[in-house]
């Protein structure tokens, strides 16, 4: 598939020389996002996906008769898909309708139980509250430590390249200051050690942290 094909008609792109040839593979958002750059910088992009449609791990596969989103269900940073259409001088929304998902998860345990993973912090303390009362303080705990690591690694570093051994030890101390070594899982069960939050839930380290403050490193 070419991508060229797929966007010459809003390519902004149209009057710089196509003499440079990238070839991208694999079509997930992080293919399809690097070879929407490299085409609007004026690259002639050829992207090779294995499977018969787009999308990796976002896209939408059928079995059985029955559609299955094989990935993403929250959109946590819009702004990154926004700024690839703003690269062919279109507009996001005019394109996709984001819709709210409320709750953004629900977790159902064995025993019958669940905890609904909602918008807002006081919902999401709520929850805590009733399957694990008195603990949902520690919330507030977590979010200041979360915050911390989602300015440096996704504020300050996202953009940043790491290509060389050097640009790593560059942010070393930092690492080693929000405590890097440490497993998702152990970071949380810091602040949320209760059989509710904790240990009965596996998947807390990611629902709890992506949407707030640290996704690409729980979802990567
Ligand atoms: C269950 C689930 C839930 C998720 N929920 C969220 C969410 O709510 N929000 C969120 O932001 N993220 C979520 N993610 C993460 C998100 O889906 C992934 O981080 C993202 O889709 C990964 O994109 P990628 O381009 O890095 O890799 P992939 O999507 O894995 O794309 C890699 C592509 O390369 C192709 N490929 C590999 N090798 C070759 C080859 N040799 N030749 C040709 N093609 C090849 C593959 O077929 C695939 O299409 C979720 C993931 C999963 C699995």
């Amino acid at each position: 598939m070419n991508t060229s094909d797929a966007f010459a008609a809003h390519s902004s792109a149209d009057s710089v020389s196509h003499t440079n040839k990238a070839v991208v593979i694999g079509s997930g958002f992080g293919g399809l996002a690097i070879a929407l750059r490299l085409l609007s910088d004026g690259w002639n992009v050829e992207l090779l996906e294995r499977h018969g449609d787009l999308g990796g791990r976002a896209r939408v596969f059928h079995l059985d008769g029955v559609a299955f989103d094989a990935g993403p269900t929250v959109i946590t940073a819009p702004f990154l898909f926004e700024e690839l259409f703003e690269r062919f001088g279109e507009k996001f929304d005019q394109h996709v309708t984001l819709l709210p998902v409320e709750p953004f998860y629900r977790m159902d345990y064995s025993d019958g139980s669940y905890f609904d993973y909602k918008s807002t912090t006081d919902e999401i303390m709520a929850e805590i509250e009733r399957l694990a009362p008195g603990t949902s303080k520690r919330y507030n705990d977590f979010l200041t430590a979360t915050e911390k690591m989602y300015q440096r690694g996704f504020v300050d570093l996202a953009e940043q390249p790491f290509t060389k051994v050097t640009d790593m030890l560059k942010v070393l101390p930092d690492l080693v200051r929000l405590r890097a070594d440490k497993s998702l899982y152990s970071f949380v069960s810091r602040f949320l050690t209760t059989n509710a939050c904790g240990a009965r839930s596996p998947y807390l380290p990611c629902w709890s942290v992506d949407t707030h403050f640290v996704l690409p490193h729980c979802m990567a």
